[in-house]
């Protein structure tokens, strides 16, 4: 049983644009890859083609075997996380890690439990109660990331969420994804364009270069 299976994906948007041309690789379970390539070369797309903020073209996505090509993303169980992710601004800290699970009917005990784990994990115990812009950027983005734990999704995905952060902090949570990804075992699809962060974070490095995968 593979993670997450692509078999033969294109796509080509509106307008002629061929972004993701005849793309097929897969991950095993609680595998991690980096994806890697310049700017333009498909990666986001790949990204969102998984997650199901796109619509194939041609081809074939299966996640834990389950063909969910034409899936909407609520039905996909796959978490994404942004270079820059927006928090609802009118909820605290822990009003943005439960919201997910909140709207999923969770037991409020199972939502405590998952929020207060995660915060932990990710060193935002103390933030719970502050707003989205009371946060620096780094620790947006660490509620950015602790909002996609929370879900226990099949599939991390992961495009460059540490794009915006200086060098240290990026250092530093690039361990604190690694740690908390391998606890949970979750399979995960990272997109950087730090070789540093591919090498880490990457125990397979797909390359993309227009559209294509290198190899
Ligand atoms: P990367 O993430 O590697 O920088 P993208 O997946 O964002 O690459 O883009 C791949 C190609 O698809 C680029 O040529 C880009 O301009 C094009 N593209 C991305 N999104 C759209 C869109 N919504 N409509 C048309 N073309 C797009």
């Amino acid at each position: 049983m593979t993670a997450l299976q692509l078999d033969h994906v294109t796509k080509i948007y509106p307008g002629g644009v061929r972004a993701v041309e005849e793309v097929s690789f897969d991950l095993a379970p609680g595998q991690r890859a980096a994806l890697v390539g310049p700017s333009g070369a498909g990666k986001t797309t790949i990204l969102r083609l998984i997650a199901g903020l796109e619509t194939v073209s041609r081809g074939q996505i299966l996640l834990a075997g389950r063909d969910v090509t034409r899936l909407s993303p609520r039905r996909r169980n796959v978490a994404m996380v942004f270079q820059q992710t927006l928090l609802y601004p009118h909820l605290r800290v822990y009003g943005n890690l439960a919201f997910a699970l909140k709207m999923r009917g969770a037991a409020r005990s199972e939502i405590d439990h998952r929020v207060r784990e995660a915060a932990e994990w990710l060193g935002i115990g103390d933030l719970l109660h502050r707003r989205p812009w009371e946060l620096s950027g780094g620790q947006q983005q660490r509620v950015a990331l602790g909002r996609a734990l929370v879900r226990r999704p099949q599939l991390f995905l992961l495009d460059e969420p540490l794009a915006h952060l200086d060098p240290e902090l990026r250092g530093q949570l690039r361990e604190e994804i690694l740690r908390v990804q391998q606890r949970l075992g979750t399979a995960m699809l990272y997109v950087t364009h730090d070789p540093m962060e591919a090498q880490v974070l990457g125990q397979r490095i797909l390359t993309l270069r227009n559209g294509g995968l290198m190899g």
